[in-house]
């Protein structure tokens, strides 16, 4: 690489413009942003957006379930593009980073290259998947679960909103289902750029997270039934508490993922007790619990430990429990010569950095199951996301988006330049 290529730096005062811009569609009086998936808001950014990828010379394609490719043209139109990007939608009351730095910083490494007059080997496609946040319509990373398959076109369309209104319906609505087919854009590989959404980075006043793993996740509904009587009359010994049963429950998720740990963890949350009463033992409880590591044994180890501890405490206080698996993900490993990359850029342009596993879910682990992925993570105030109150500093912004160009080069070839 000429000494010129490799100082090559994004302008990180466009690309702080571009996110202050963006933060008005949708934008909260708390400085915040409001824009669900496949909302005018999000039609707002998306034309935005669009305009913005045309005006860079990129060919925009849209796809059925409103997936946004713009291609960067390659000199070896024979290789697939290298996918950039992350996702243009917010959580309700969301920040002006989550997804959208990925996706703009995506939009200014093709704007540093055509400023420095730079065709790389392979193409490059700039992406925006549609309603990674899930709130609005679930599940969360929607688009990404269609383009590799994961669900089916025609379930992802019917899936509805509170109000009834269909992706199906929500998409024309906005004029954003397209004509290219779901999973036609074939790519070479995917690398997203993100805030942390974790405190680790900041804690440990590091600049770069080289993300090698995604959390594995279970989640569980769980419903306990014993049996409501007088809580004066009924002795202790003939009683069959739900709510002490839930309480053994809860300490039996958190033994495990500490035992299991240190890198496993353990939520029972969303609980809610049937006719409730301060005189009536509880009878009936719904929870939810989860459990998430980057280890697939250790995820395999803490269901099975969690089966048979509910079904001990269960058969020892003579109620039932149901516990039902309502979604597992096996963990996500990013692949090496990717996460290489990202090491290397972020070593080559002198930023601190450390290998991280990702806590929170991102269209990448769809990505992971089609194509070599991999994420670069940036610090973000105290930790804080999905929150009004995100933030993340020009200077890391702008660390992450020159690390997404280095890698870029280097997985897409800087084409002859070096
Ligand atoms: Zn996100």
């Amino acid at each position: 690489m000429t000494p010129a290529l490799s100082n090559l730096q994004i302008n990180s005062d466009r690309l702080w413009s571009t996110i202050l811009e963006t933060a008005q569609f949708g934008g909260t009086p708390k400085g915040g942003v409001r824009r669900l998936a496949l909302s005018e808001e999000d039609r707002q950014v998306r034309d935005w957006f669009r305009a913005a990828c045309e005006a860079a010379g990129l060919a925009v394609s849209i796809d059925q379930l409103g997936n946004m490719f713009a291609l960067r043209p390659g000199k070896d139109a024979g290789k697939a593009p290298l996918g950039i990007g992350s996702h243009l939608d917010t959580q309700p009351t969301g920040g002006k980073f989550d997804g959208i730095l990925g996706t703009l910083a995506a939009l200014e490494v093709v704007r540093t290259l055509n400023d420095a007059g730079i065709e790389t080997e392979a193409p490059l496609c700039v992406i925006n998947w549609t309603n990674e946040e899930g709130s609005r319509f679930a599940p969360a990373m929607m688009g990404s679960a269609g383009h590799v398959a994961d669900l089916p076109l025609a379930e992802i369309l019917a899936r509805t909103d509170a109000e009834g209104v269909s992706v199906g319906e929500a998409l024309d609505a906005i004029g954003y289902r397209g004509e290219a087919p779901l999973g036609a854009q074939k790519l070479g590989g995917f690398l997203e750029l993100h805030i942390e959404q974790g405190p680790i980075l900041e804690a440990e006043n590091l600049t770069i997270g080289v993300v090698e793993h995604g959390q594995g996740i279970i989640w569980y509904d769980g419903r306990i039934t014993g049996f409501e009587s007088h809580a004066g009359s009924t002795p202790m010994h003939l009683r069959k508490d739900a709510l002490a049963t839930l309480s053994e429950i809860v300490l039996a998720v958190e033994t495990l993922a500490v035992e299991l740990g240190p890198n496993a963890v353990g939520t029972v949350a969303d609980i809610a007790i049937a006719r409730q009463s301060r005189n009536v033992i509880p009878g009936e409880i719904t929870f939810a619990a989860e459990f998430r590591t980057p280890d697939a044994g250790i995820l395999a180890a803490l269901d099975k430990g969690l089966q048979a501890a509910v079904a001990r405490i269960a058969e020892r206080r003579k109620v039932s429990v149901a516990l039902d698996t309502i979604w597992r993900k096996e963990p996500t490993h990013f692949d090496p010569a990717i996460t290489g990359a990202v090491a290397q850029a972020a070593q080559k342009l002198g930023l601190s950095h450390r290998p991280m596993v990702s806590g929170a879910g991102h269209d990448s682990f769809h990505l992971a199951t089609i194509v070599p992925t991999g994420m670069i993570f940036v610090p973000c105030k105290d930790g804080v996301s999905h929150n009004e109150l995100e933030s993340a500093t020009q200077a890391d912004c702008a660390a992450g988006a020159n690390v997404l160009l280095h890698a870029v080069l280097a997985l897409a070839g800087d084409g002859g330049k070096a």
